[in-house]
């Protein structure tokens, strides 16, 4: 059971709900479709990964050298370093400044002086819900040439998610 926060779009207004993960804690890397915004994940334990360029830094966004070894997204775009997640309605990036409000309002930790990282390439990342779909996000899991996509739920127990 993944618990799902709520944030609005600075630009439409409308609400959308996420989960915020902290990719130390599964033991991965991250990156966001340059062209929709959903989130990627790829797991450290997946011995395909061992066979990319080796990171700069962990449990980060992933570094501009695992582009090309990437499975497009589902919509045909890429997942490239410096890509934003988007709102599920309009479309455009989400603004991570503007997200420090909701994020830091949703989560337990700021109350004991955890602030969001203010941006869209540290440690925690974010995975949205399809609005046609309640209660899944839009999120690939290992998308790597050399394998299959998946996108399942099976890992969202590893998600570490703020939520009251
Ligand atoms: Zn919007
Ligand atoms: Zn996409």
């Amino acid at each position: 059971m993944v618990l799902l926060n709520k944030g609005d779009c600075d630009l439409c207004g409308r609400t959308y709900r996420y989960s915020l993960w902290h990719a130390g804690f599964g033991g991965s890397s991250y990156a966001y479709c340059e062209d929709c915004g959903i989130l990627a994940t790829f797991n450290y334990s997946n011995p395909i990964l061992s066979t990319l360029p080796p990171l700069s830094a962990l449990n980060l966004e992933i570094d501009s050298a695992w582009e090309p070894f990437l499975h497009p997204c589902t919509c045909g775009g890429r997942f490239r370093k410096g890509a934003s997640p988007r709102c599920p309605y309009c479309q455009v990036p989400l603004s991570a400044e503007y997200a420090a409000g909701h994020i830091e309002r949703n989560s337990l930790g700021a109350a004991r002086g955890w602030h969001w990282q203010g941006n869209w390439s540290g440690v925690y990342c974010i995975a949205i819900e399809d609005p046609d779909i309640p209660g899944e996000l839009r999120q690939m899991f290992d998308p790597v040439l050399q394998g299959e996509p998946v996108k399942t739920k099976k890992h969202w127990t590893q998600m570490f998610s703020f939520s009251r």
